[in-house]
């Protein structure tokens, strides 16, 4: 089968509206979907194209990893700070879906290309809001999804897809008071634990089916059974209609070991496995490795993934 190419998400841009600032919104469509780009004071005449540049971008890689923007329509709400970069990245789907985001003034075209946040926040979009004590699935998804989708859109190379992982992901080991990602919410195992779960099934699931089915098939499907960040589920509801459509119940099984106790990971095997080395502060791969072709085909960019 040949998946979608990246070249086939078209994003336009199109009017301009009365927005929720009360400024006047610009519009792009991407799919049927459409995201509206709102700032709440007058940016600096070049920011109106970097932005934009961004969010399409973004909204791009999430689109090729989930085969679709995730809502029918999200408005991006844009504050301006002195400086570069951007900060406070926030998803609500209260009342409808929105991103606020914060942007510096002096922000050039590479503080956009490394931005991270945009994509993230929009990974948010794309799975239901889970009860309090399950954070760590909404954060876990965006850590871990946003590299791999960007990988995916050629926006990232995949050694730094994998090296970022290499770095954080130790930040998502449980600790010595640990309980089990339910009942330890620190800012580790919320982002970086929650991350480890999504590599883990991620993993688990190419094993279990020769590599033919992703974490991304079940978080496609999960979206296409109306689960945005616009409803609340059950979590087990979520992991559910995942396991369905991958045909093994990777994600339910992973979350009764690792829901209420610490399961400690050797990720220095797993690295080991997947051919993934770090020699003199670079990334080498090692395609002799036994989970080479899972690590290929997660980061791989679609023109490359036939299959
Ligand atoms: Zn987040």
């Amino acid at each position: 089968m040949i998946r979608i190419l990246a070249k086939a998400v078209v994003v336009t841009a199109l009017f301009c509206a009365g927005g929720s600032f009360g400024r006047d919104a610009e519009q792009l469509e991407i799919g049927s979907a459409k995201i509206f780009i709102e700032f709440e004071a007058e940016p600096p005449l070049h920011l109106h194209e970097l932005v934009r540049d961004w969010v399409k971008a973004s909204a791009h890689a999430v689109t090729i990893y989930y085969e679709k923007f995730p809502v029918n329509e999200v408005h991006i709400l844009l504050r301006l700070f002195n400086g570069r970069g951007t900060r406070s990245g926030h998803t609500n789907g209260w009342k409808g879906s929105s991103i606020r985001i914060a942007v510096g003034k002096s922000s050039t075209t590479s503080d956009f290309a490394e931005d991270w946040m945009m994509t993230h926040e929009m990974v948010h979009l794309a799975f239901p809001s889970v009860a309090d004590a399950h954070h760590w699935i909404e954060e876990g998804l965006a850590t871990y999804v946003e590299p791999v989708a960007r990988a995916r859109a050629g926006d990232l190379t995949p050694e730094k897809v994998w090296g970022d992982l290499m770095e954080g992901l130790p930040k998502g080991l449980p600790g010595p008071e640990d309980q089990g990602l339910d009942f330890t919410p620190t800012w580790g195992r919320t982002y970086w634990g929650g991350a480890l779960f999504c590599l883990l099934a991620d993993i688990e699931l190419r094993k279990r089916t020769g590599n033919r089915k992703g974490l991304e098939d079940a978080l496609r499907a999960v979206l296409a059974a109306g689960g945005t960040i616009e409803t609340e589920w059950p979590l087990t509801k979520a992991l559910r209609i995942g396991d369905d459509a991958t045909g093994v119940p990777v994600l339910s099984e992973l979350y009764e070991k690792m829901k209420a106790s610490p399961s400690p990971v050797d990720l220095n095997d797993l690295w080991k496995q997947l051919g993934v080395e770090k020699k003199k502060g670079r990334i080498q791969f090692n395609d002799s490795a036994p989970l080479a072709a899972t690590r290929r085909t997660i980061t791989s960019a679609e023109r490359d993934s036939i299959h």
